[in-house]
């Protein structure tokens, strides 16, 4: 039972418009008690009703601290269960940071990172897959990362993992009763009974790992590396496609383009492009990356760019390219389209299974069929996040790839003949696994570690 109140700046440690000090337990109520004044001094902010805004000041005894708006909301419809108190105070950082301390001084103790989100775990609010899921919304950085995060937060993956698990729970419980009770419940011929309903949720598990890859682009962005020889168009393709976004990237105070890894915006998907720093400071990136380099981020990529100077006759270059490109997701651009070519299509065609797409990077077309072809590559049609659940987590991952494993261990007992109690152990270690992904029958270890990745005041 957690009986402490916890209390942490949730907006951002900058100067803004509005602070925001969150408050949450079972002392909250009485802790704003004793630091607000209203405005004429006398309405009592422990008695008026939940879910309503007051206005009046923050006190440290005779002194006034700040102005503030002040949300009383009392549990358990609260996003931790407890009662909360949000003090909306003005957004510089020392203005925050007094109120803050006043909060702590009058009985608060700081929050640690993600304890407003655990604490909604622990009290039922949110499943495990759900409280990630906030992180995740926090941390997107795509259209379809975002509605990935919000269909988890709804959720999307707790109710599929718990459609699972209800099916194995009831041949468990099956089993174990006919154990119990033979004279009256016969488990004779179940083994085929339950093969037929094992097979379809191992197919069902097997479809959510396949979402897995789709899911992890989804978040980290497709990671892309572009080759070619010198002088092909890569960093000329490299500057097109980044123009693109370059308004949001330098936005950012105090970014330098430098050190960023490049995110690429296409319509939605984001592309990681990888060793961008060779084709940006020499002509020649396969040579100054070493061939060793380029073979590392091909191997290492989703997704290879091979741009051809389709201006001139293809090399031993591009052959040591196209060695490379063997067993990988690539896609052919013929730059420089707008001169007279003397590399065709079909010459490429014959060596390589690829898409190959005529761009211009100098004159700019090309561009939306390369974003098509992207996705139709990675994205097996138009992306539904209202009945498509991706995984996205690789602690997930994990856990459905070890529930798969326990079901095959239970077909392999059926076939082989093995007395039912064999059946429930790996049924329940399956059951077990998928638990973990809800947050069920979790250590507190894996908990706190998960939850110390969130940002403090979440
Ligand atoms: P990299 O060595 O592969 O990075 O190639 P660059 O992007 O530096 O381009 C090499 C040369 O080709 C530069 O002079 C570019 O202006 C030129 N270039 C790149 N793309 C095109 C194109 O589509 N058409 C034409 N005509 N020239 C291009």
């Amino acid at each position: 039972m957690i009986t402490d109140t916890i209390a942490a700046i949730s907006s951002a440690m900058s100067p803004s418009g509005i602070g925001i000090v969150r408050i949450s337990g079972a002392d909250s109520m009485d802790l704003i008690g004793r630091i607000y004044r209203s405005k004429n001094g006398k309405k009592n902010i422990k008695m008026v009703d939940s879910h309503t805004i007051h206005y009046g000041h923050i006190m440290d005894g005779d002194t006034m601290v700040d102005e503030a708006l002040v949300m009383i909301m009392k549990g358990p419809r609260t996003y931790t269960g407890e009662d909360t108190v949000e003090i909306n105070c003005h957004g510089g950082v020392l203005s925050m940071k007094k109120v803050l301390e006043t909060v702590i001084k009058y009985g608060a103790r700081p929050a640690e990172p993600g304890e407003f989100t655990k604490r909604a775990f622990l009290n039922g609010k949110l499943d495990l897959s759900q409280a990630e899921a906030v992180m995740d919304v926090i941390s997107a950085k795509s259209d379809y990362a975002l509605k990935s995060s919000l269909s988890q937060l709804k959720g999307s993956v707790q109710r599929s993992i718990k459609g699972i698990r209800e099916k194995l729970i009831y041949h468990i419980a099956y089993i174990e009763s006919a154990l119990d009770d033979p004279e009256h419940i016969s488990v004779d011929g179940y083994g085929e009974d339950l093969e037929m309903d094992i097979r379809p949720i191992r197919r069902e598990i097997e479809h959510l790992l396949r979402t897995s890859d789709e899911g992890k682009m989804i978040h980290e962005g497709i990671k892309t590396v572009i080759l070619g020889k010198p002088n092909a168009g890569k960093s000329s393709l490299l500057n097109l496609l980044v123009g693109e976004e370059k308004a949001i990237v330098t936005d950012i105070a105090g970014t330098t383009r430098d050190i960023l890894e490049e995110h690429i915006m296409l319509h939605g998907i984001s592309l990681k492009m990888i060793d961008t720093a060779g084709i940006r400071d020499t002509e020649d990136t396969v040579e100054k990356i070493g061939v060793d380099r380029a073979k590392a981020s091909a191997q290492d990529a989703d997704l290879i760019l091979y741009v051809v100077d389709a201006s001139v006759p293809l090399d031993e270059n591009d052959k040591g390219i196209i060695q490379l490109l063997k067993d990988k997701k690539a896609i052919v651009l013929l730059n420089k389209s707008d001169l007279d070519p003397v590399v065709h299509e079909s010459m490429l065609k014959e060596m390589l299974d690829a898409p190959v797409l005529w761009i211009s990077a100098k004159e700019e077309t090309g561009i939306t069929e390369l974003e098509d072809t992207i996705k139709s590559l990675f994205f097996t049609g138009e992306i539904n996040f209202n009945d498509e659940v991706y995984i996205t987590n690789i602690r997930h991952k994990t856990a459905l790839t070890e529930a798969n494993n326990s079901l095959q261990l239970v077909l392999d007992s059926i076939e082989m003949g093995m007395p039912e109690d064999f059946y429930t152990i790996d049924l329940m270690s399956a059951y077990e696994s998928l638990g973990r992904i809800i947050g069920e029958s979790v250590g507190e270890d894996l908990v706190n570690e998960i939850f110390s990745k969130f940002c403090t005041g979440k």
